[in-house]
């Protein structure tokens, strides 16, 4: 874009949403560079800072008459690129968007804008003695909007399912600039579940402006349990049992050492420092979370743990869920740089593909640590390297890309909750055919026909994915060196 469009398009958004909705300085635009993937960076044409579905309009709208794209925005904390500025596009920032606008107790919603955090819906009906289930690690900072974008989930999914179990109706600008509505407060629609589809399309369909999400009541009880093991595939087994045992645990949590130590260094958890430590918890009814308290840890002594402890209270369930929640951050204590992979794999193949991932790590010659939702069978293997150190990059997005290989060879899927973004977009040909692809294109194009919502996530377009030839054809991490010219 030329400066002089540059000038024009800031003119015309202060003229359509006033100086201070519009951010065009260079240094201030930096900011909104990237977002948890920190290895790409682009900085937009201009930042436009949302306060009302109105805004939203607007802003669309300015992008449609200059022809150029657009990317939606929460807190950032993406880890697949997912929000990552378009060049020459405005990014549409909603975190001033973050009033709860209603609260109905006895209907179980509450009704939010994209910007109010995960962790702000829980804590407004927590003393009510009902919270809101899906609990990404990064909870206190992410939006629902986010969330609602990469059908985000947490611990306690593996009971109580992800984002999409749970957010009941969206209002969605979408990219003509109209508002609609999808959903609402019931659980049922009629026709296609279009608001199914809208959940976890990552921004390419729109932009959430208005979400109903369903609240639940805190159970009655709940207890949560850590066990230790000689290695991984221990406490791997002990998942295994649990579930085969008929025991709904409403977490399976597993760390392997070299995260427990991180994470141990980070927030003094008192974690026992062993090969393989498997957090765990149960709740509902005070007679069944006893009866399954008793059965898990006759579990654990069958399968050989080497310690269980049961948390005595609340400070100390907090504090073990401190450390696994702190997790990924803490690693950076332990290494320069680190990439966070997310993958699926059948819980069957858990053990067999852990291996695999030691095995890969060592042939590269780096170390991986691995903290992961065992019960969902979702993985996430943190790739550690040190940038300084040349070629360590590209080994670590080769490592990465391989690790993604196993987890799809296993029978499992690119993500469980990351989300695809720029980061994986090229990895889709793994496990879609040309149809499906051209198929959720089809669908993706009847939200967007031109194409302007966030383009370059999520399906792999030549541009990205190395059709033409140069740095294109890199993994977004060797790509980090040439971001500048991206
Ligand atoms: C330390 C750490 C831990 C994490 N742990 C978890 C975890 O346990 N589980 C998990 O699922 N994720 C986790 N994440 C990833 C991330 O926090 C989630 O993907 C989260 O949902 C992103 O929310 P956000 O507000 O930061 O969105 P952003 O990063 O700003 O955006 C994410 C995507 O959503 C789109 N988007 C944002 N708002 C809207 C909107 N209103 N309408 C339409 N599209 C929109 C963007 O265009 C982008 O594609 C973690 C991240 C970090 C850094």
């Amino acid at each position: 874009m030329t400066t002089v469009a540059r000038e024009e398009l800031r003119d015309a958004a202060i003229e359509e949403l006033g100086s201070a909705a519009v951010v065009s300085e260079l240094e201030q635009l930096r900011t909104y560079d990237c977002d948890g993937l920190t290895g790409r960076r682009v900085v937009p044409a201009l930042v436009v800072l949302a306060s009302s579905a109105q805004d939203v309009q607007a802003a669309v709208r300015l992008c449609n008459r200059f022809d150029i794209p657009f990317v939606a925005r929460g807190a950032g904390t993406g880890l697949s690129g997912g929000a990552l500025p378009v060049e020459d596009g405005v990014v549409i920032s909603l975190q001033r968007m973050n009033r709860i606008l209603d609260v109905d107790l006895e209907g179980e919603r509450v009704v939010v804008e994209p910007g109010v955090t995960n962790l702000a819906v829980t804590q407004a009906v927590a003393a009510e003695g009902y919270y809101y289930a899906p609990d990404p690690s990064s909870q206190q900072v992410c939006t629902i909007g986010g969330n609602v974008a990469e059908n985000s989930g947490g611990a306690h999914c593996l009971k109580y399912g992800f984002t999409v179990n749970h957010v009941t109706g969206l209002d969605v600008v979408l990219p003509s600039g109209e508002l609609v509505q999808l959903g609402g407060a019931s659980v049922h629609t009629d026709g296609p579940d279009l608001l199914g589809a809208f959940i976890g399309s990552e921004g390419t369909m729109g932009i959430a402006t208005r979400i109903t999400l369903r609240i639940l009541r805190r159970p009655e009880s709940v207890r949560t349990l850590l066990a230790g093991f000689e290695s991984v595939d221990g406490a791997g087994l002990a998942v295994s049992e649990v579930i085969a045992a008929g025991v709904l645990a409403s977490a399976m949590e597993i760390m392997d050492r070299l995260t427990l130590e991180a994470a141990e260094a980070a927030v003094s958890a008192g974690y026992p420092l062993v090969e393989g430590l498997l957090l765990i918890e149960l709740d509902g009814t005070r007679e069944q979370v006893e009866e399954d308290t008793d059965r898990v840890i006759a579990i654990f002594e069958q399968v050989g743990a080497t310690e269980v402890r049961v948390a005595e209270s609340d400070a100390e369930r907090s504090l073990f869920w401190r450390g696994r929640k702190a997790a990924f951050a803490a690693v950076g204590r332990v290494s320069p740089d680190y990439y966070v992979q997310d993958g699926v794999v059948p819980r069957g193949e858990l053990t067999a593909v852990l291996r695999r991932i030691g095995q890969l790590a060592e042939e590269h010659g780096l170390r991986v640590g691995n903290v992961f939702h065992a019960g969902d069978g979702n993985l996430h293997p943190l790739v550690l390297y040190d940038a300084s150190v040349p070629g360590e990059l590209e080994k670590a997005g080769r490592l990465a890309e391989e690790i993604l290989v196993a987890c799809v060879d296993a029978g499992g899927s690119l993500t469980g909750e990351h989300g695809i973004g720029t980061d994986k977009a090229c990895s889709m040909p793994l496990m879609f055919s040309e149809d499906d692809l051209a198929t959720m294109t089809r669908l993706r194009r009847a939200f967007d026909p031109a194409g302007r919502a966030n383009p370059g996530k999520v399906f792999p377009t030549p541009r990205l994915c190395g059709e033409v030839p140069g740095p294109y054809r890199m993994h977004p991490l060797e790509k980090a060196g040439v971001a500048e010219r991206l």
